[in-house]
């Protein structure tokens, strides 16, 4: 509360009358750089999709970039699996033991699934145990990475299909508890092409090999995994899915669009994207933006391990704190002004530019914080959910559910069910 008055009250009172929280699409680029300069001074930003190695030293180097840029906690994806070897303590448990330990309150972490018991006949009961460890022990998520539907595999070789019945009881349990999944599945349609230099995406993908999925016989196709992962979402409507990469599928926007539309307990975030998102019309990207305002979260797949990954990376030079803050100052530029034909913040995703889509502040506040602040409530550090507008929005008596206007038009999100 003593944070509230010392610090958010001046801003409020001083930039609130003169930006406007509220601001239509008419304020001004600069008023909204204002505004989004304060957030940041005041550390309020949330970055949704991050991948940090739980070491003392990669924790340090990401905690200085989000010091610099003006994220005040950061959702580490990659926690771990809740699987204890001989009565030892999980990855997961080491992981946010060793991160809130050193820096308390900038990470939440979400948890991943052990598949080794998978050919297991109770393997549906024991993984649907592995997230109510998880939710015990503190995970404010659960990420599953695209290996479902790529490469995973049983014990007779066969991929395991992301809609395999046996997963449900994993969905089913995240929506009991509340806790939101974030997916990834597929990848850029680039990489069902051709594997050539023709493809666009051919800096990448022959830096990683692994990532191209053209050949039929061995991948199916990009749509299959995207109807699949649909299915699973239509099955689950009261669990909330936070689809990756803009849904999976930022090459397509309409498709975007339709979808949101058609499930309520879908969103999306915008990592490693924005580069796919920003060759589009901006004024329809802004649109969209607009209208899904509720369900659009601001995340980057920044990643602190030996090296640093900005979005995406290959065998050049290692990125530096410098590049990363230059990476993070991109997304701003993207989200806050009106800037056309610019370089975007992942070179080696492909040789374009991208067009800014200027966001009103209103809006902007939601990507940035406010709805992660709803989807994380029960996790986040009280000095994040105790920062002024928190207490105007999410009453302690409402921190586990109720539901909040929809003011974008759109369908509520089913985390606030
Ligand atoms: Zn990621």
């Amino acid at each position: 509360m003593k944070y509230y008055l010392y610090l958010g009250l001046p801003f409020l009172v001083i930039f609130g009358a003169l930006a406007g929280e509220n601001q239509g699409p008419s304020g001004s680029v600069n008023s909204v750089r204002r505004q989004s300069n304060i957030w940041r001074s005041e550390h309020r930003l949330i970055d949704l999709h991050q991948h940090i190695d739980y070491t003392e030293d990669h924790l340090a180097r990401a905690v200085r970039v989000m010091d610099a840029v003006g994220l005040g906690v950061a959702v580490n994806l990659s926690g771990g699996t809740v699987t204890r070897k001989d009565g030892a303590p999980s990855e997961f448990e080491r992981h946010k033991q060793l991160a809130d330990r050193l820096f308390p309150g900038r990470f939440v972490h979400y948890m991943n699934l052990d598949y080794s018991s998978w050919d297991e006949p109770d393997f549906p009961e024991r993984a649907a145990k592995q997230i109510e460890e998880g939710y015990r022990l503190g995970a404010a998520g659960f990420k599953e990475y695209k290996r479902l539907g790529l490469n995973l595999r049983d014990q007779a070789g066969k991929l395991i299909r992301i809609d395999d019945a046996k997963l449900d009881p994993v969905w089913k349990k995240c929506g009991e508890l509340r806790m939101p999944v974030s997916i990834h599945v597929a990848d850029p349609r680039a990489f069902w092409l051709p594997y050539n230099e023709k493809n666009e995406r051919w800096t990448e993908l022959k830096d990683h090999r692994s990532w191209w999925f053209g050949d039929p016989a061995v991948h199916p196709p990009r749509e299959e995994l995207l109807a699949a992962l649909n299915r699973v979402i239509e099955r689950h409507p009261r669990t909330t899915f936070v689809c990756v990469h803009f849904a999976n599928n930022a090459e397509d926007i309409a498709w975007v669009d339709r979808m949101l539309d058609r499930y309520p307990n879908m969103n999306a975030d915008l990592a490693a994207r924005i580069p796919e998102i920003g060759r589009h019309d901006p004024r329809t990207v802004r649109r969209l933006f607009i209208k899904h305002q509720n369900r659009i979260f601001f995340g980057t797949d920044f990643q602190v391990y030996d090296r640093l990954t900005l979005g995406s990376g290959g065998s050049g030079p290692p990125p530096t704190d410098d590049d990363a803050k230059e990476f993070y100052a991109k997304h701003w530029r993207w989200l806050e002004t009106s800037d056309r034909a610019f370089p975007h913040m992942t070179p080696i995703q492909g040789d374009w530019t991208i067009d800014a889509i200027g966001l009103p502040a209103s809006v902007l506040r939601k990507i940035y914080f406010d709805n992660a602040r709803k989807l994380l409530v029960r996790s986040l550090p009280p000095s994040a959910t105790r920062a002024r507008h928190i207490n105007l929005e999410i009453s302690p008596g409402n921190r586990r559910g109720s539901s909040l206007a929809n003011d974008a038009g759109g369908a509520p999100g089913v985390f606030i069910q």
